[in-house]
């Protein structure tokens, strides 16, 4: 079968299986190669430190899957209409905010199961076909492939962005043997904008495209197992799950599209719940109301540092102090009493006007 008759077949796989984008590239990564290096060298990844094993195989398809000639790029839309408005619920430092990509079912399975779906498929049309098929689960340079294969560009946020659909969408990629044609490379369109440099409440957008992940509120309640510095603690707000800031101010997110995908909507009413009930799970109860959702990748340590820091945030209210005073007296973790302290003693100077 001729490659474009395939491709065309792809894209329409690709569509009714809930996908809202897909192109096609070659394995040239030479650009993006010397970006990672000077990343990792700047020692912008913090404690990510699987962001430099592997050697070269992030920048080098054929060194991950041998005999890679090409690269599917996938994209699929996460925003779902019934979600909370993320501004609401920033503005009120009493509830709790958790990035939007993270309410629903874990996007990994979701979407791996999908590009075998679509793998299979094409297997069934050619001989000796060879894939390898990834969700976030392997060093795959996935922003890069998608900028070429021309799913959007990487902005100054360092996300993609998409001129049609914004930027709340997750990646995948296909790898394979089979020589595609290639799509064009999107242009980059944030020209003279530096809303996402400006707004960032820890400035961790260092330069346009330069991420220092280490001041990243992303990267500091999900990825970061410490103590949180304290330099970074008031500018956290009531952010207990990641930080969308960078992509609610993105102009291109007027355009933004929702999910086809109901596995998407958020569960138990993590886009709108105050911090105090989610300060009172038990780790049982965090286990299972985050049970196959992406906040389940942080542990119950992590989840309790990072409401505590929402609570010393939140507004003025004795009763709030009270149960992080009764918290302090059941807990047995230095850093969490560090915390609690800090939070109590910054609930005690908040003011209570917003
Ligand atoms: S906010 Fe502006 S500069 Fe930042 S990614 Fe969006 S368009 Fe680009």
């Amino acid at each position: 079968m001729k490659s474009k008759l395939l491709k065309n077949k792809i894209i329409k796989w690709s569509k009714e299986l809930g996908f809202d984008g897909v192109g096609f590239t070659d394995i040239d990564l030479k650009e993006d190669e010397t970006h990672l290096i000077n990343w990792l060298e700047n020692k912008f990844h913090g404690e990510m430190h699987f962001m430099e094993k592997h050697g070269t195989k992030r920048s080098h398809p054929e060194q991950l899957m041998p005999g890679t000639v090409k690269v599917i790029s996938f994209r699929m839309n996460y925003l779902n209409k019934n979600t909370f408005d993320s501004k609401k619920v920033l503005k009120n430092r009493n509830l709790a905010f958790v990035s939007r990509y993270a309410l629903g079912k874990d996007y990994h399975n979701e979407m791996r199961n999908r590009l075998h779906l679509i793998a299979k498929k094409i297997n069934n049309e050619i001989d000796n076909f060879k894939y390898r098929a990834f969700v976030d689960s392997a060093p795959v340079l996935e922003k890069a492939i998608a900028q070429k294969a021309g799913l959007g560009w990487i902005g100054k946020n360092t996300l993609l962005i998409n001129k049609d659909s914004g930027s709340y969408f997750f990646l995948g990629e296909i790898y394979t043997n089979i020589d595609f044609e290639i799509d064009s490379k999107e242009k980059n369109y944030c020209g003279d904008c530096n809303e996402c440099i400006n707004i960032c409440p820890t400035k961790a957008i260092i330069a346009p495209n330069v991420l220092d992940a280490k001041k990243c509120i992303a990267y500091l309640t999900i990825e970061f197992k410490g103590s949180i510095p304290i330099q970074y603690r008031e500018s956290i707000g009531n952010r207990i799950f990641g930080c969308d800031d960078c992509q609610i101010v993105c102009p291109w997110n007027r355009f933004s599209k929702e999910t086809k995908i109901q596995e998407f909507s958020h569960k138990n009413k993590l886009d709108s719940s105050s911090l105090l009930s989610l300060f009172k799970w038990t780790e049982e109860e965090f286990k299972i109301n985050t049970q196959n959702t992406p906040i389940n990748r942080i542990s119950y340590f992590q989840w309790l540092r990072n409401i505590i820091i929402g609570l010393g945030n939140s507004e003025k209210n004795t009763k709030v102090v009270k149960v992080l005073e009764e918290k302090k007296l059941k807990i047995n973790n230095p850093i969490l009493e560090e915390h609690l302290n800090w939070a109590i003693k910054k609930q005690n100077t908040n003011l209570n006007t917003f």
